[in-house]
Order: structure tokens, then sequence, then C-alpha cells
């Protein structure tokens, strides 16, 4: 068998013409026919099942023999077990579900050894989500803008919905990628998305000299909870709060739900409302992200953010809640790969520079500034502050030192 090369010996490869490969992602809502929906209900059971096998597999030898069977190994055994007649139904999805969930055991066993998660747990029917993914083998992931469908292997081309961006990128430029990997999912809404993994080989561009961008094409953003950002020019963003919005509604079906008999249509009919609400918050909460990272992006050459480790903050759970519906690091991420495409530069700043203390008029650090004080006045140099816009300018001006530095 050939190997196949990797991305950085592509990469390479690549750069002797002035190229490289750029990868990213497409999440596209499908309109299936019944029969479609069936099979990748289906074949979700059956990604599954693989990987529940797999993993049980490995735990079993492992206690009996303390050693780890290899995935190529375990892939033989369960050739044999497709062919058991008991076992017909495990033939029906396209093979490199099944493959791809159980090379996701291995992946969930790298991250746990990475220390990253936790042990790899078995998968459920009812608590994990509902997907399963599939890779590209002799083109059989094909997207048609044109259409507006994508072809999937045993599914055939299924109906789909572009977004206005993903249509507009396409008349803009045409599509130049391969699609490398599909992950269908299925929500308790019976809504279906497909997510793909694009990869596609663009030219490399000269190199900017950074520290040569006027100043007024440099923007610092402090991202807050009181307003969802505001920059060093002083523009703000209100927080949208659409889950604060929507907590009162959900917190209402989920009473009703406890009225309910379990397993009655009236309880799946409650059950299925509330998915819907949830994928409704998602999606406007997405919407909302990616309307702002392309208006930030679009506006300035450099951007300055401080480097959150939402995680961490995170445990605090008073702010937890307040925190993971702002979707600060969604938004970080949409801004990077957004200035990445648009070819514009990203400073991020260790989240210890303590940019809310620092009067930016004179450098003197307000030590007494609690998380309560929207205002302050600095007792040396006496200049008033705005708590935030103050730390948006700090954030800028730390950007613009560490650009000089390296
Ligand atoms: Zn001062």
């Amino acid at each position: 068998m050939v190997r196949r090369k990797t991305v950085v010996e592509r990469n390479k490869e690549l750069e002797k013409e002035g190229k490289k490969l750029l990868f990213y992602g497409m999440k596209i809502r499908a309109i299936t026919t019944p029969a479609q929906y069936q099979l990748i209900v289906k074949s979700i059971g059956c990604a599954r099942f693989a990987y529940n096998a797999y993993l049980a597999e490995k735990q079993k030898t492992y206690k009996e023999t303390k050693k780890a069977i290899s995935y190529s190994a375990f892939k033989k055994d369960f050739v044999v077990l497709k062919k058991n007649p008991a076992y017909e139904w495990l033939s029906e999805p396209d093979k490199f579900a099944l493959e791809c969930a159980m090379e996701q055991v291995d992946d969930a066993y790298d991250r746990f050894f990475k220390g990253q998660t936790g042990y790899p747990k078995f998968k459920s029917k009812h608590t994990s989500k509902q997907s399963y993914s599939t890779k590209e083998t002799n083109g059989n992931l094909v997207i048609d803008f044109e259409k507006q469908r994508i072809k999937i292997p045993k599914l055939g081309w299924i109906n789909v919905r572009f977004s206005k961006g993903q249509i507009a990128s396409f008349q803009e430029s045409g599509f130049n990628g391969k699609v490398k990997a599909a992950t269908l999912t299925v929500h308790g809404s019976q809504q279906t998305h497909i997510s793909l993994r694009i990869e596609e080989v663009v030219s490399l561009r000269e190199e900017t000299d950074w520290t040569t961008i006027p100043n007024e094409k440099i923007i610092g953003c402090d991202l807050g909870l009181t307003h969802f950002l505001i920059d060093s020019n002083g523009n703000k963003i209100e927080n949208p709060r659409h889950l604060k919005n929507s907590l009162g509604r959900l917190a209402m079906l989920q009473r009703r739900l406890k009225n309910k008999i379990k397993g009655s249509s009236n309880y799946k009919k409650q059950q299925q409302q509330i998915a819907k609400l949830h994928l409704r918050i998602t999606n406007t909460r997405k919407d909302f992200l990616h309307k702002e990272s392309r208006k930030l992006v679009n506006e300035n050459q450099i951007i300055v953010l401080e480097d959150l480790n939402v995680k961490s903050m995170i445990k605090n759970r008073r702010l937890a809640r307040s925190i993971s519906d702002v979707g600060w690091s969604t938004f970080v991420t949409f801004v990077k790969y957004k200035a990445d495409w648009d070819h514009k530069k990203i400073v991020l700043i260790g989240r210890f520079f303590a940019s809310s203390k620092k009067c930016n008029g004179c450098e003197e650090k307000n030590t007494l500034l609690s998380l309560s004080d929207r205002t302050w006045v600095c007792s040396k140099c006496g200049r008033e502050h705005d708590r935030d816009l103050n730390a948006a300018k700090n954030i800028k001006e730390e950007g613009i030192r560490i650009l000089a530095e390296t």
C-alpha cells in the first residue's frame, strides 16, 4: 500500500510553487428525504456500535494482558463479524463511517494520554451527540453549489441550504476546495446538519511588515460581561444575552415536561420543542458572532485580543452561564480564521496582563480597582476612566509593543 503523504510533507512540496494547504470547515443545513433520514439514523447507530465494540475490546484486552490492542488487529476481527448473518445490518451504512468511529476511539485515547480529556466513555443512544463521520476516498464526497446539494456515500445527493455567506464567497471566487470528511448530525428537533472539512491549495502571500500599519488601522478589544465588546475607539457592542432571554421559556418547557408521562407521545413532542429552542439559541448566537467578527476584520488591519482561557474562567460557576452564553472563545476563533482568510493580523496578549488596572495616560497601576468599579479616577494624573475603554486602549498598546518585539 502506498503511504499517504502527511500535511507537512505536502506543504513542503507546495512551498516550491509558492503555495500551501488551507483547511477549513463548513456547516450546512440538510433537507433530507425520509429514506435518507432513516439511513442517517441507522448509520449513527452502526457507528456507535463500532465505537463501543472497539472500546470494549480495548478495555478487555488491557485487563487480561496489560497490552493495548491495535486498530488494525481489531479491524480484522470486525470484518469477520460483519460477515456473520446476525450482524448483516452493519453493512448497511458506508464502511468508512465505521472506520471513522473506530479511529475516534484511538483519538479519544490519545487525548486522554495527553491529559486533555477524561477516560474514553461508551457512547449512548440517549446522551451522546447523534452524529457519524465519513471520510473522502476517491472523490466520493462532492459539493455542488449550483444545485445546492452534497453527495454522501450510500445516501446519494442530499439537498442542502447554503448560507448567504457561503453562496457569496462561492460566487466571488468559485469553489476550489476538496471535501476531505463529512459529519452528519441529527438534532432532537429532527433537523440534520452536515459539517464538511475542506482542503484547499492557496497561494502563499508575501510577508507583510506589520509594524508599518498605521495606528488607526490597529484596534484593541476588551471582551466583557456588561458589554460584549468594547474597542479602543470607544465603540461598544451590547451583549445579546440570547440565552438569558430564552431561559424563562426553557424553564417553562422543562417544567411542562416533568408533568408528562415519560415515553408518551406528548412527552416526546415536548422534548422536541426543547431541542428546537436550544438549536435556535445556538443559531442566533452564531449569527451574532459571525456578524461582529466579520465587521471587526473588515474594518481593521491588526486586531489585538486578550488570550482568554475561558475554560478556567467557566470553573467559576457564578459567571459560568453568562460566559458560555456570550461565546467569547467562539468569537475569537471566528476572528482568527476570518483574519487568516483576509490576510489580517491577530495579536493575542497574555491573560495575566493587567489591562483594567493600568492607567492608559500615565501607566499608574490602580491596585484598589474592584470588579464593580465601572469608572475610576487615576490618583496620579487625575484622568477619569471608563473601566472597559481604558482596558481596550491598554490592550491595543500592549499589542503594538508585542508586534515591535517580534
Ligand atoms: Zn494616570
